[in-house]
């Protein structure tokens, strides 16, 4: 039963997010990554989509291995950015044919120069459509705590997440480092009719300039209280240590707070998720 709706039907879902490796080292890497990984036993893992690049096989080519070579259920991440409906019909065959049954519909980072992006699907919820009306997969969404840089106001980007939740079979957030953003997002599902399962992104802190930079592309806040924390560490294995710190105790607070599962940013590396597991294996179970 590899479909990600029914895993979250049965319970909470621990899941881990990977990047495709463009390097033969960094193949060894994630290869070694996933191995240890898999011995925590996630429901599912999901791995992200070049959106404009000349290697999106690369996606196709981790979930296909991980489906043929490993006991992991992939989740393959698709995005609008310059894709043609042709194009897609011919990834979604192919993730067919490779037993893949998990998609993440996603709009894309759009290329950091600005430059302007082709393609016949400008939404997510565009994308969506296509990949949920095949009926072959268990479709899921982002979802924006802080509300998505490109919303003109919140009220717009609650309304278009509603809109694909009312599709889709759940949402994964962006990572935040408040809870209280969470939980606001949930209520404002709620408000809306929506009540499919909203899987919080966790996003360790191991290395503060990467944090910052990765924060400001995506609308989250880097809080005053965090970047006093790691202003006052004098070593990288102290920042560590307090990501690794922030990180599980907002875990911990938000499985007590009903969330649905926990999805965890791994930056292709066993080390911190292991640990952040850890810390917080028995709330788990
Ligand atoms: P959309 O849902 O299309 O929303 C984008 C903006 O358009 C929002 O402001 C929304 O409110 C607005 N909007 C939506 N519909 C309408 C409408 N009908 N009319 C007017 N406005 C509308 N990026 C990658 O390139 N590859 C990845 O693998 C990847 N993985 C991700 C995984 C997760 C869990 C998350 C949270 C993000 C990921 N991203 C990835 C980043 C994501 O693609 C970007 O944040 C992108 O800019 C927005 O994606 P979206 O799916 O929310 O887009």
């Amino acid at each position: 039963m590899g479909r990600i709706s029914h895993k979250l039907a049965l319970g909470r879902t621990l899941s881990f997010e990977f990047f495709p490796p463009k390097t033969t080292a960094a193949a060894l890497t994630l290869g070694r990554t996933v191995a240890e990984l898999a011995t925590l036993q996630p429901d599912f893992v999901s791995v992200t989509y070049g959106a404009g690049g000349s290697d999106r096989h690369r996606t196709g080519d981790v979930v296909g291995w991980m489906r043929k070579d490993t006991a992991i259920e992939p989740m393959a991440h698709l995005t609008c950015v310059g894709h043609t409906r042709t194009d897609v019909a011919a990834l979604l065959v192919e993730y067919r044919r490779t037993g893949v049954e998990n998609i993440l519909a996603l709009g894309g980072d759009l290329p950091a120069d600005g430059s302007p992006v082709a393609g016949d699907y400008r939404y997510a919820l565009d994308l969506l459509n296509d990949v949920a009306t095949t009926g072959c997969f268990s479709v899921g969404v982002a979802a924006h705590p802080e509300v998505h840089p490109r919303s003109p106001s919140r009220a717009s980007d609650r309304r278009h997440l509603a809109e694909k939740l009312r599709i889709a079979d759940f949402a994964i957030t962006q990572f935040f480092f408040d809870i209280e953003h969470y939980l606001r997002l949930v209520d404002e599902m709620a408000a809306e009719g929506i009540d499919k399962p909203i899987v919080p992104g966790i996003m360790p802190v191991t290395n503060v300039a990467q944090i910052s930079r990765m924060a400001a592309m995506s609308g989250a806040a880097v809080p005053r209280w965090l970047t006093d924390r790691l202003a006052a560490a004098d070593s990288p294995a102290e920042i560590r240590k307090i990501g690794i710190d922030v990180a599980s105790k907002l875990c911990t607070d938000l499985l007590a707070a009903g969330a649905p599962g926990l999805h965890m940013y791994t930056l292709n590396r066993a080390d911190v998720t292991r640990d952040i597991h850890l810390n917080i294996g028995s709330v788990l179970v």
